[in-house]
């Protein structure tokens, strides 16, 4: 009998020797599950997210960049005009110019309105004498228009289907007589009013959206330094610099 119970009590401690050593060892096991599932759990979100990741760019590459127009208006200048244009020609850009009559007749300027046409610069009408178009009886408004445009289409030997109302004032009934279409703008820095480039970048930088239509002056020299360094900005953005037309056709 003595033996049976010191057999039974050896029993005992033989069984919870084993429960010492197997449940830590089992709790470890789990434990390394848990460990391991997490693990494929947090590798496969990385996959995942890195398929996003990549589906994303994959779109991003095959979307077109956002499109903005640079409008420049008052010119040529003899002085600023070709500074901006080799600037332009630099980086690859195309813009819009809204010419003064005067200013391409009285400043000898044809040259600079020939070389903004083969460099795919878009060309337009700003009136022969800069005048507020409203203020005018229609014939006069009219001639400012018809001639600015001869003058423009004497060099180029293209028609003008465009033009900017000097002073955003235009009469819709003019329309009928000429056949240019007035642009406006959305974005509007009122570079002609400082002589501090930042200012003007500034301004349009943090104000410039998909689609705008910015209007600088291209007889400042202030305006072309910004007018350049907005480019350079906006382009590391992914900004892509087209003509009026593009945006109005869509
Ligand atoms: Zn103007």
């Amino acid at each position: 009998m003595q033996i049976k119970r010191w057999m039974q009590g050896l029993g005992v401690v033989y069984t919870l020797l084993l429960l010492t050593i197997c449940v830590p060892g089992w709790r470890m096991i789990r434990n390394g599950d848990e460990v391991q599932s997490t693990i494929k759990r947090i590798d496969g979100k990385q996959t995942v997210g890195q398929r996003e990741k990549e589906e994303q760019e994959t779109e991003t590459r095959g979307k077109e960049k956002p499109k903005i127009a640079l409008t420049f208006d008052d010119g040529p200048s003899a002085v600023y005009t070709p500074v901006l244009l080799d600037g332009l020609e630099k980086r690859g850009v195309k813009a819009t110019f809204f010419l003064i009559g005067k200013n391409i007749e009285t400043g000898g300027n044809a040259e600079i309105v020939k070389r903004e046409q083969d460099e795919g610069h878009l060309i337009g009408n700003h009136t022969y004498n800069h005048v507020e178009i409203t203020k005018l009886d229609d014939e006069s408004a009219y001639q400012e228009l018809k001639r600015t445009n001869e003058v423009i289409e004497g060099i180029t030997g293209e028609t003008v289907e465009f033009m900017r109302p000097p002073f955003g004032a235009w009469q819709k009934a003019l329309e009928k007589k000429i056949h240019v279409l007035p642009v406006m703008w959305t974005v509007d820095p009122l570079d002609w009013a400082t002589e501090n480039p930042d200012e003007i970048v500034n301004k349009v930088v943090t104000e410039v959206e998909e689609n705008d239509i910015i209007l600088l002056h291209d007889c400042y020299d202030s305006s072309v330094k910004a007018a350049l360094r907005i480019v350079d900005l906006l382009q590391a953005e992914g900004y892509e610099f087209v003509t009026v037309d593009e945006l109005l056709v869509n």
